[in-house]
Order: C-alpha cells, then sequence, then structure tokens
C-alpha cells in the first residue's frame, strides 16, 4: 500500500531507522528534525501519516501536534507518537491533542508498520465490514470515509471515525472503556483509559447537535443512541 509518511524525528540514528523501515515496508518518505521543519513540512507536502517523535529540542512534540491539527490541510492527517517508556504524561496529552496512536521506544518494526497500515487503510475506508451507517440523521459512510448529520459533513481522524462508527455498530449496548480499547485502538495491555475519554469527548464536541447520541454510562463506558424520541 503507497503512502508518504513524514517522520519527525531529532536523532539522527533513530530516524534512520524509522525510515529504512517504512522503505521496506514500501512507504515514500519525508523528514523533519526540529518542531517547526515538522509544521512547515507538514503543511507543504500534506503526508499521508505523520510519525512524531514527542521529545524534540526545539518545540515540544505535543506543540507540534496541536499545530498540525490547527492546519486545515492535515487537521485529519493521522499522527503517530513515537516516545521513550518514561514519557507516560506526554503521551497521554499527545493523544489528547489529537494524535491517533503511538508506539514506544525501543519500537518493534513490525508492530510500527501494523499500526500505519491499519490507520492507513482505515483512512482509505477499505473495509469489509457494512459500508454505511444510518442512526437517525448521522450516517457514517466507509467507503467514502465521511460522516454526515443533517447532509453536512463532519470531518474526524481516523481514530474518531472508527470510534464511531464501532458505537454506531453497537447502537444501545454500552461498551466499556477496556472494549473500546482493544477494538478501536487494539490495546491487549490495558493503558489509561482516559485515551478513551479525551477521544469520545473530542468526537463529542465535533458531532455539535448529534453529541447527545453519545451517553456516558457512569462508571462503565459509552453507549451510542438513537435520536431522542
Ligand atoms: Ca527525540
Amino acid at each position: 500500500m503507497p503512502g508518504r509518511i513524514l517522520v519527525v524525528e531529532d536523532e539522527q540514528d533513530v530516524r534512520d531507522l524509522l525510515v529504512l523501515t517504512l522503505r521496506n515496508a514500501g512507504y515514500q518518505t519525508l523528514t523533519a528534525d526540529t518542531g517547526p521543519n515538522a509544521v512547515r513540512k507538514a503543511a507543504s507536502e500534506v503526508p499521508d501519516l505523520i510519525l512524531l517523535d514527542i521529545m524534540l529540542p526545539d518545540m515540544s512534540g505535543t506543540e507540534v501536534c496541536r499545530r498540525i491539527r490547527n492546519e486545515p490541510a492535515t487537521a485529519n492527517t493521522p499522527i503517530i507518537i513515537v516516545s521513550a517508556k518514561t514519557e507516560e504524561v506526554d503521551k497521554i496529552l499527545g493523544l489528547e491533542l489529537g494524535a491517533d496512536d503511538y508506539v514506544t521506544k525501543p519500537f518493534s518494526p513490525r508492530e510500527l508498520v501494523l499500526r500505519i497500515n491499519k490507520l492507513l487503510r482505515r483512512g482509505k475506508g477499505a473495509t469489509d465490514k457494512s459500508d454505511r451507517l444510518v442512526i437517525g440523521e448521522l450516517v457514517v459512510d466507509r467507503s467514502r470515509h465521511q460522516v454526515t448529520f443533517r447532509d453536512r459533513e463532519i470531518i474526524l481522524t481516523p481514530t474518531e471515525f472508527n470510534l464511531l462508527g464501532l458505537l454506531m455498530e453497537r447502537r444501545g449496548r454500552v461498551q466499556t472503556r477496556d472494549r473500546l480499547l482493544t477494538d478501536v485502538w487494539d490495546y491487549e495491555a490495558s493503558i489509561d483509559t482516559r485515551t478513551v475519554d479525551t477521544h469520545v469527548r473530542r468526537l463529542r464536541e465535533k458531532l455539535g447537535d448529534a453529541c447527545d447520541y453519545v451517553e456516558t454510562v457512569r462508571g462503565v463506558g459509552y453507549r451510542l443512541n438513537g435520536p431522542p424520541d
């Protein structure tokens, strides 16, 4: 599956390793070694996905993430945070700021490529699941990777898109945070379930008038309901 990936990493040997891993997997690569370069290149080149080191000397990875998300051209570009194990807080911040996923250093090249493939496949909407989900005036069209509410398009990141699709498929059934982590993010080990909360919060903000479709089930998780009768 072809695609262009922007690798943001200040350490040259790590950057070289990431580039090599991605090229071996058939991807084209672009690189940036500083935060400002990353923001500039993301806007001018509009890559298919961004691998973002959270520890940059000149600008924090979370700030880079925020700026990339604020740029219309890259508002929905998949971002994978690359962080060291000790940077737990930054990792969560990155997810709150709109990153789709993260990997920790030292990373497994195979796992990294699997996660990238998954995000890009999802982004292109190539899925064997039912293509069109309709609840009330909310429509998720997976083949076109499009969400509309009252015929107005709602722009979501790949993770938000997947989260909404899954909640719609399981309409009326409570989904626990752990279940969502497993099914949306593919995490076997239990990581911080706040990741789920922050993504649901951002999804609700984007849904606007349809935000009430997503119900919080206190102490358990979330459930998508139809429009109020
Ligand atoms: Ca670094």
